[in-house]
């Protein structure tokens, strides 16, 4: 059954219904989807809808929710990644790998070597249309958060905030077993550098916050691939 995203602001009751051209499109002309037909559909709060499609016109797709259930491809650990903002082509493909993996949240953090220091309103956009589509894509059926972009004061008090394990990334780290995923459940907060990566003041305040430095082996990665290998440990 295809499957795809959906806004909760679709859903009325026991039906779930879009005017909106490119769903109505994507439904007739590439779905060539036929009054009947069974999809699933998600809005990305974890579960994933079984619906009947019961009319489809040019201005209208209206669907039956027939059942509801959990999503069957959420990772076990509520992992947070907090990327340090990269230039956008990389910052684009690390966000679609990790919302493959299975990452659940994302902070975007300015650090001292960050070349790029914002996220504009028009790259936002495109940010979160990669991460929905990425989610459709591997089955997902909750869209991991992408927060606001957090300073690295920030970023480190909200990560000292949160429950569970919490990692940053850094190639001089002799520590690595710690990262190695053990079958604990708890949530995971990882730090991963930029293309300069972290400055020695910024390694102390972070271990002064209770984040611990570990290597991701002894290859220096680029900060992308940093960024996938270091879920990859957790999902
Ligand atoms: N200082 C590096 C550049 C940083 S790599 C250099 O000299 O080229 C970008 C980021 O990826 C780092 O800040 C770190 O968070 C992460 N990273 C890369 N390789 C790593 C490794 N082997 N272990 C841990 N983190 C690594």
């Amino acid at each position: 059954m295809h499957r795809f995203y959906l806004a909760k602001d679709h859903f009325f009751g026991n039906y779930i219904m879009s005017n909106e051209k490119e769903i109505i499109s994507q439904l007739s002309r590439v779905l060539r989807a036929k009054e009947g037909e069974r999809f699933i559909v998600f809005c990305g709060d974890g579960l994933e809808y079984v619906c009947q499609l019961t009319e489809l016109s040019k201005i209208q797709a209206k669907f039956l929710i027939i059942d509801e259930r959990p999503g069957e491809r959420e990772p076990a650990r509520f992992i947070t990644l907090y990327p340090s903002l990269l230039k956008s082509d990389k910052f684009e493909w690390l966000l679609q790998k990790v919302t493959e993996l299975g990452v659940s949240r994302i902070v975007p953090v300015v650090s001292s070597r960050c070349v790029v220091k914002e996220i504009s309103p028009v790259k936002l956009k495109r940010y979160q249309e990669i991460i929905r589509e990425a989610v459709e894509q591997c089955g997902g059926a909750r869209i991991p958060e992408l927060e606001p972009v957090a300073s690295w004061r920030k970023a480190l008090s909200i990560a000292s905030a949160e429950a569970g394990e919490k990692y940053i990334a850094w190639e001089n780290s002799q520590e690595s077993e710690a990262i190695a995923a053990d079958g604990k459940v708890l949530p995971v907060n990882l730090f991963v550098g930029p293309e300069g990566g972290y400055s020695e003041e910024e390694i102390e305040q972070a271990k002064y916050k209770g984040i611990v430095p570990v290597s991701l082996g002894k290859r220096i990665l680029r900060a992308e691939t940093a960024g996938i290998v270091a879920v990859a440990k957790f999902v």
